[in-house]
């Protein structure tokens, strides 16, 4: 038998008894002068980190992305130079609305997150399993998750406050119809895909723009639950997510996924009938097919759940020169709200953790803050410009220049383009869908709904009957009311 290491406190001085508290006599009080025993309290207080507000409740995997077919016309990232290129990554998958502990096969979204360790820095790619999001600005962002998360008064989920938001919202609809479709519960994190949702932008070393958005196609085909399947499934495992992935990998069944984009040519955003920034629109594939970049694959389970699931800090402005952001709304404020979260969550250093750490040098001036565990820059310089060989700008990688036109001002997204609608996309959707998935989209709907005040479901109704006539009268018939009750031109347009 191999022998044990003997136990230390945290500095390393050995311990001669780990059972035992050090007391005044047999039965006396425990002494002040026990350090191990304060010191063991005093971190065990500290083991949590607050969990994410949203997103709390995740799985991680290490895997390898290849890339199969090359972008070097539309950008200068090396990642994309060549067919054949790999990469390592990280990927989180998660539910958005429930607390860390909450049962995984919720009906919720799920996050998407993958984190490409490149040799031009890291690129994150923070994404969910829907193509579109509930809304488009991120002033309304906070409204809109605490219609979801618990009450402030009963601490309870609650679908009128929900459904109260939805309504009132009903740039919402399209991803509400995603939601309560049959892939609002993937079967598994490995059965399910994931999109960028936010349009970014990919340029090249002659400063030519594209806007993108990618797509990452489960290769093991899209599966599902019902509410009945995830309800039993709930009651027997809260981490049945959690534990297929870790599973799957574990027996060397290794899930995949293919690496898709879309691509607009910079001034096609001008003319576009569809506004091209708005979350709350696909880019329908008629318009701008699919085009084949890679796959990747998940085939490592982290060793430390805390250390490599709960710390990893994904961001959506870690992206390599030749990647870049987009004006979409959404996108612009997450590039603010997610380093700001991780710095609050996991402290100012956070990017030198080994799970964040990019696996290629990194030259910054940053130096001090809370656990700085590294050598903090050593004696090297700590300003720039200096004399002394510190690490300086390339011109050569400069993001080309964007035209904006206008003034500044708060601008209603839908009001830039005659004839948009928060609708027809929705409705597309629902066309697509099979009679059998109508029919669960019909259930799953009007479960929720039939526990909100009338003037919410009436409200609701108008929205369902403009993206089309059958989705509001079939959800009206099982809410049980009739159609003279829903004027349909009382929904915004
Ligand atoms: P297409 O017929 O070219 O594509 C339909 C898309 O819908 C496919 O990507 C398909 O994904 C996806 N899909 C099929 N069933 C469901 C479902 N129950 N829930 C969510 N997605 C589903 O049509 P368009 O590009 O014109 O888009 C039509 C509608 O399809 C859109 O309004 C949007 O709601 C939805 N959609 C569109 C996407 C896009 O980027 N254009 C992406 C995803 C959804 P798969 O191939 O994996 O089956």
């Amino acid at each position: 038998m191999n022998k044990c290491p003997i136990m230390t406190t945290a500095a390393g001085t050995p311990i001669g008894d780990n059972q035992n508290s050090e007391t005044a006599g047999s039965r006396g009080p425990v002494l002040m002068q026990d350090y191990q025993l304060m010191e063991k309290m005093a971190h065990f207080n500290r083991e949590r980190v607050p969990e994410r507000v949203v997103h709390a409740k995740g799985a991680g995997a290490h895997g390898r992305l290849t890339i199969t077919h090359d972008l070097a016309r539309y950008t200068r990232a090396k990642l994309f130079a060549k067919a054949g290129n790999t990469c390592e990554m990280f990927a989180r998958f998660s539910t958005v609305a429930g607390e860390s502990g909450s049962a995984d096969t919720a009906r919720d979204p799920r996050g998407f997150s993958l984190k490409f360790y490149t040799e031009e820095g890291n690129w994150d790619l923070v994404g969910n399993n829907t193509p579109v999001f509930f809304v488009r600005d991120a002033l309304k962002f906070s409204d809109f998750i605490h219609s979801q998360k618990r009450d402030p008064a009963t601490g309870l989920r609650d679908n009128t406050t929900q459904w109260d938001f939805w309504s009132l919202s009903p740039e919402s609809l399209h991803q509400v119809t995603t939601l309560f479709s049959d892939r609002g519960i993937p079967a598994t994190l490995r059965h399910m895909n994931g999109y960028s949702s936010h349009t970014y932008s990919l340029w090249n070393a002659h400063g030519a723009r594209h806007w993108v958005k990618w797509h990452f196609k489960t290769l093991q085909g899209n599966k599902t639950l019902t509410n009945e399947e995830a309800a039993r499934i709930a009651g027997s495992d809260l981490d049945y997510h959690r534990r297929d992935l870790h599973d799957a990998i574990a027996r060397g069944d290794y899930p995949k996924w293919k690496v898709q984009i879309q691509l607009m040519p910079e001034l096609d955003a001008d003319s576009y009938r569809i506004h091209p920034f708005d979350l709350t629109k696909v880019w329908p594939h008629k318009d701008y097919p699919l085009i084949e970049v890679g796959e990747f694959e998940l085939n490592r389970n982290p060793q430390n759940y805390f250390a490599e699931v709960e710390q990893a800090a994904f961001e959506p402005g870690n992206m390599p020169p030749g990647m870049g952001a987009s004006p979409d709304k959404m996108l612009q404020a997450r590039l603010l709200s997610y380093p700001d979260a991780h710095r609050y969550r996991i402290g100012i250093n956070y990017a030198a953790l080994p799970i964040n750490k990019p696996h290629c040098p990194v030259n910054t001036y940053h130096r001090d803050g809370q656990t700085r565990f590294d050598d903090n820059g050593g004696g090297r310089a700590n300003y720039e410009p200096n004399s002394f060989d510190g690490p300086a700008e390339d011109a050569a990688i400069r993001e080309p220049p964007l035209k904006l036109h206008g003034d500044t001002g708060r601008y209603a997204m839908r009001d830039e383009i005659a004839g948009d609608d928060d609708y027809s996309q929705a409705g597309d959707l629902y066309r697509l869908m099979s009679a059998e998935q109508k029919t669960q989209l019909i259930g799953n709907l009007v479960t929720p709904l039939k526990t909100v005040p009338r003037f919410i479901q009436v409200r609701q109704l108008r929205h369902f009957f403009k993206a089309d006539p059958d989705y509001g009268a079939r959800v009206a018939a099982g809410l049980g009311i009739p159609i003279n009750e829903v004027d349909c031109r009382k929904a915004s347009a």
